[in-house]
């Protein structure tokens, strides 16, 4: 199965994915994950990313498709993918459905996380992860059940994301309204798009893409 999650940034396409990932075995692709990773690590990609990214603007669809595409080809991607974060633009949905056609591949559903962006500033900036397996938290929504202590691997060091803070928030939310909102229509058209309510709880909006996807 191909799922792409689509919304803004905050939608909770991260804690949807992780979700789908245990619960389905499929593989969770964040391309935003991909390009810290390649940040830290100072790769090459890592370095023409860096500054755009602190912008809150969008890497360029070259880079991100390649990066898809030499990931797709690995083999645990066989069991089925989520894309979360990719394709932001129509540039990247062409190069998604030429590359998944050459792969033999196809898209099962592309699930729009409709949200008000009011709320969005305040699950961005009070969001944080753990250091140590990743899972995802919020200073007011989705605390620890025990204060500094990870609930899924007992981790007590937590990071919070450089871009996400006030400023930099309003530039992707221009990015996605500008470049990305586009590929609704798109995936309208091809009828494959099915929509969640994303301002609702967590849990609901598993129980809505569940219901979409068995
Ligand atoms: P995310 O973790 O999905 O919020 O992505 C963080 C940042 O990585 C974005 O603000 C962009 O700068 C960059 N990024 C992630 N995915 C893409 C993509 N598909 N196309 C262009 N830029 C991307």
């Amino acid at each position: 199965m191909i799922l792409i999650l689509l919304g803004a940034p905050g939608a909770g396409k991260g804690t949807q994915a992780q979700r789908l990932q245990n619960t389905h075995g499929l593989v969770q692709l964040s391309t935003g994950d991909m390009l810290r990773a390649a940040v830290a690590a100072g790769t090459d990609v890592g370095k023409q990313a860096k500054s755009v990214m602190e912008r809150g603007e969008l890497v360029s669809d070259d880079i991100m498709t390649r990066i898809i595409s030499e990931r797709l080809d690995q083999p645990d991607c066989e069991k089925g993918v989520i894309l979360d974060g990719f394709p932001r633009t129509e540039a990247q949905a062409e190069a998604l459905d030429s590359m998944l056609n050459d792969k033999k591949m196809s898209l099962n559903a592309v699930i729009e996380m409709k949200t008000d962006d009011g709320v969005l500033v305040e699950r961005i900036t009070g969001r944080y992860t753990c250091a140590k397996c990743g899972a995802g938290y919020h200073d007011s929504f989705l605390k620890p059940v025990k204060y500094g202590v990870c609930d899924k691997c007992g981790g007590t060091e937590f990071s919070r994301r450089s871009d996400d803070n006030a400023e930099t928030v309003s530039s992707r939310l221009q990015s996605y309204h500008n470049q990305t909102a586009p590929l609704l229509p798109y995936y309208k058209e091809k009828g494959i798009l099915k929509q969640v309510d994303g301002m609702a709880d967590i849990d609901e909006v598993t129980r809505q893409i569940e219901a979409l996807i068995s």
